[in-house]
């Protein structure tokens, strides 16, 4: 479902998070593994005040591992520890439960040491749509609690979920909104499937995906599709072109007359990513962040 954020969206969802945190002891931050900065709230330090609270970088299973690890050391410069996880499987379930542990730690201590039995952790999940709130809550419940599929602003009853014997959850994720004004951000959304192509035109996302993708992973566009010449430059917006062609050509997408039918070539490329058919590939890296020019 694609959502429009207005700014009564945003107001009502930062309000609803902002009541869960007086519930809560810790907030999990989940994030896209593949572009952890555009898939993160713009407000959300402002939003999370100083709750303690750790990232989990979601979808690693497609995301490219040595840019997660490069990713794990940026947000430990922030002060943020950062776990790569993979929801859809559940790995690092343990490991999630034992980073809240360590966050409570110091409490806990304080705690026991006058005589409290320290209650359960009280965690919450954040995160924009789409990044794997429910499949993560989902896991961590060891059942099926949250519906997939996010609406912003719809309440609905809220109760805790016991993961182990020293944690709950709140069964309802806070969701948030993403830093849409940016258009490469927005590019980044589209190619990742956490925007619907609605939105922005599947051969424009599929243009800067391949663009990038000629600059990083030259390698996997070679494997899969058979195409060794990427382009000198990658500004040259013909030769960018041209290699999506040669992917069209390779999958048949062709309309009469034997030329090319870039939309369908669009969509190939962006579902065969999606899919994770070209490899583990992020899209956003501590290394060129910075230094990517804009559309
Ligand atoms: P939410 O909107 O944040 O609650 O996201 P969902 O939990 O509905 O997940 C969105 C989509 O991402 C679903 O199709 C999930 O199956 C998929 N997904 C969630 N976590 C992972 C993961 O770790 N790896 C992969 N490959 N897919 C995932």
């Amino acid at each position: 479902m694609t959502i429009q954020w207005f700014p009564g969206h945003m107001t009502r969802a930062r309000r609803q998070i902002q009541d869960k945190l007086k519930l809560i002891d810790v907030v999990i931050e989940l994030l896209d593994a593949r572009i952890p900065l555009s898939s993160r709230n713009p407000m959300i330090d402002e939003i999370l005040q100083n709750k303690p609270r750790f990232v989990l970088l979601n979808k690693s299973d497609l995301a490219d591992p040595d840019v997660t690890a490069k990713w794990v050391a940026y947000f430990a410069g922030e002060g943020l520890q950062a776990l790569p996880v993979d929801a859809a499987t559940g790995n690092q379930m343990k490991e999630i439960m034992a980073r809240c542990r360590q966050l409570m730690a110091a409490k806990i201590e304080t705690q026991l040491r006058k005589g409290i039995n320290p209650r359960a952790i009280r965690a919450l999940i954040v995160g924009i749509p789409n990044v794997g709130k429910s499949t993560l809550i989902n896991r961590l419940a060891g059942r099926k609690i949250a519906a997939t599929g996010d609406k912003p602003g719809v309440t609905k009853g809220q109760q805790w979920i016991k993961v182990g014997t020293e944690m709950e959850l709140l069964d309802t994720p806070g969701i948030l909104w993403p830093k849409f004004e940016d258009q490469q951000v927005g590019m980044r959304l589209a190619a990742t499937g956490a925007i619907k192509e609605e939105i922005l035109h599947p051969e424009d996302i599929a243009f800067y995906t391949l663009r990038y993708l000629t600059v990083h992973y030259g390698g996997a566009l070679k494997e899969r599709f058979g195409i060794d010449k990427m382009p000198d430059d990658p500004e040259d917006n013909d030769a960018v072109i041209e290699v999506m062609e040669a992917i069209g050509r390779k999958r048949g997408a062709l309309v009469s007359g034997g030329r090319v039918d870039l939309e369908k070539a669009s969509l190939t490329i962006l579902r065969e990513l999606r899919a994770g058919k070209m490899g583990r590939i992020s899209l956003e890296s501590p290394d060129d962040v910075n230094e990517e020019k804009p559309l």
